[in-house]
């Protein structure tokens, strides 16, 4: 088995991954490193379903730096600009478990960020891969992304707690105009085929 360390975002996104690792050798050790998550509340909940989860598997949990003020002042200013904001995001937490992983003495990297169709994958690999060698390790670069609906069948079945956002509290904004763009959209759609069911009679009376 070839250790690995597996920055991992929360519990339900590491199912499948440290799953599909370890049907490919790997022995996973997963890595907590995630200052970007607002309110702390929501942090520490993720934080600790991952705890409950890891100690049921037997899954080594490195709880690494959190440096939510270094977070504020270096990432938040980006805010309005996702690419940008979510590279620089990338950048502090992996470069954080990359830190972790040379200090242990692992020769592989990954991150579960690669489970989310919600995370922008290409940014994500470019960062893992330039820290990973600035860093003498190697990148795991698997797209997960195929095994996203059975991470969120499995999770609900185990009753983990499932956030609605990815972390920061501009996304948590964007994803709740997701929501309200996909009620009105549904919304809408109910009133076309009502308006055309209600023609339809007309023209049949
Ligand atoms: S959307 Fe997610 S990855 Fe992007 S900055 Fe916010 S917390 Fe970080």
């Amino acid at each position: 088995m070839t250790r690995l360390l597996l920055h991992a975002c929360c519990a339900p996104c590491s199912l499948e991954p440290v799953r599909l690792l370890m049907e490919e050798g790997f022995e996973p050790t997963i890595c907590w490193s995630n200052p970007n998550i607002q309110p702390l509340a929501e942090h520490d909940r993720r934080l600790h379903e991952l705890r409950v989860w890891t100690r049921k598997r037997g899954i080594r949990l490195i709880e690494a730096g959190d440096d939510r003020a270094r977070w504020d002042r270096a990432v938040a200013p980006l805010g309005a600009d996702r690419e940008r904001r979510c590279r620089a995001c990338y950048g502090m937490r992996l470069a954080e478990a990359c830190r972790v992983a040379q200090e242990e003495g692992f020769t592989h990297i990954a991150t579960t960020l690669a489970v989310s169709p919600y995370q922008l994958f290409d940014t994500c690999n470019e960062v893992l891969e330039a820290l990973a060698a600035a860093h003498g390790l190697i990148p795991v670069i698997r797209d997960f992304r195929p095994w996203y609906p059975e991470a969120t069948r499995h999770s609900r079945e185990l009753g983990m707690y499932r956030q609605k956002y990815c972390g920061c509290r501009f996304s948590a904004a964007e994803a709740a105009m997701d929501r309200a763009r996909l009620r009105d959209e549904r919304k809408a759609e109910k009133e076309r085929s009502k308006a055309e069911r209600s023609e339809g009679q007309a023209a049949l009376s």
